[in-house]
C-alpha cells in the first residue's frame, strides 16, 4: 500500500478550499497528476482512486507507460520541455501539450496530429518572470504565436502555462499568476474565435495561489506521489 489515496484527498481537499475561498467553481478546476518518474503501477493506483489526467515529462520515459496503460481511459498531458525530433509521440499518442514555446513545435505537430484524433489541445508556455535560462516565451511574443496557431487545424489553442520563479514570496508568486490570468484575458479579446479557456498554473506548493488567480488546470506531483527519488 501506498499514500496515493489519502493523498489524492488531501490535494483535493486543498483544492476545494482554494475555490471556496475564491467563490471558484470547483467544477472549473482539473487535477492533473503529473506522473514523471512514477511507475505505471503508481499511476493505476491514482486512476482507480479517480483521477484521469496525468503529466508526463521525457517521452521515452512516457512511452513505455502508455503502452503500459494502454487499457486505461487516461487523459495524457505532455507537460515538460519538447525536443522538435519528439514531436510524433506527442502529436499521435497526447491529448494534451503544455509547454508549447515556439512556431517549429506548432509546425511539426500540425503536420503529425492523426486526422483520426481531434485537435491536440495545446496551452502556450509563457516566462512569465522573465528568467534567463527558462523555457516558455517572452509575453511580447505571445500573439505572433497565437495568430499563427489559428491557422492550424490540427492544433486547439487552449491557453497559457506558466511556472513562476522558484523561491519567491507567496505575493510575487500570486502576482506571477495574475498576470498570466490578465494575459489570457488580453487574448481572448483579440481572438474571440478561439477556444482560449484555460491557465496551466500551480504545483503542490502553490496551487491556492494558482487557483486564486484563476487556474484551471493545477499540476500536481510531489503531494500526490511522495518525493521524487
Ligand atoms: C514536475 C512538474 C510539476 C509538479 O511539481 P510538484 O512540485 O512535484 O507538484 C508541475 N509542472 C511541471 C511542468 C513539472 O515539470
Amino acid at each position: 500500500m501506498t499514500t496515493i489515496l489519502p493523498n489524492i484527498a488531501k490535494v483535493r481537499d486543498r483544492i476545494q478550499q482554494a475555490a471556496g475561498k475564491s467563490g471558484r467553481n470547483l467544477s472549473e478546476i482539473t487535477l492533473l497528476a503529473v506522473s514523471k518518474t512514477r511507475p505505471a503501477s503508481a499511476i493505476a493506483e491514482a486512476h482507480a482512486a479517480g483521477l484521469v489526467h496525468f503529466g508526463e515529462n521525457y517521452a521515452q520515459e512516457a512511452q513505455a507507460k502508455l503502452d503500459a496503460l494502454a487499457h486505461l481511459p487516461l487523459v495524457w498531458h505532455f507537460i515538460g520541455p519538447l525536443q522538435s525530433n519528439k514531436t510524433r509521440l506527442v502529436a499521435e499518442r497526447f491529448d494534451w501539450l503544455h509547454s508549447l514555446d515556439r512556431l517549429k513545435l506548432a509546425e511539426r505537430l500540425q503536420a503529425q496530429r492523426p486526422a483520426g484524433l481531434p485537435p491536440l489541445n495545446v496551452c502556450i508556455e509563457v516566462n512569465i518572470d522573465d528568467e534567463g535560462s527558462k523555457a516558455g516565451i517572452d509575453p511580447a511574443g505571445l500573439d505572433r504565436l497565437v495568430a499563427a496557431l489559428a491557422g492550424m487545424d490540427r492544433l486547439a489553442v487552449r491557453g497559457l502555462m506558466v511556472i513562476p520563479r522558484a523561491g519567491q514570496p507567496p505575493a510575487a508568486t500570486l502576482a506571477s499568476f495574475r498576470r498570466t490570468a490578465d494575459l489570457l484575458a488580453g487574448l481572448r479579446q483579440r481572438y474571440p474565435t478561439l477556444p482560449l479557456d484555460t491557465l496551466s498554473m500551480g504545483m503542490s506548493a502553490d496551487l491556492e495561489l494558482a487557483i486564486e488567480a484563476g487556474s484551471t488546470i493545477v499540476r500536481v506531483g510531489t503531494d500526490i506521489f511522495g518525493p521524487r527519488v
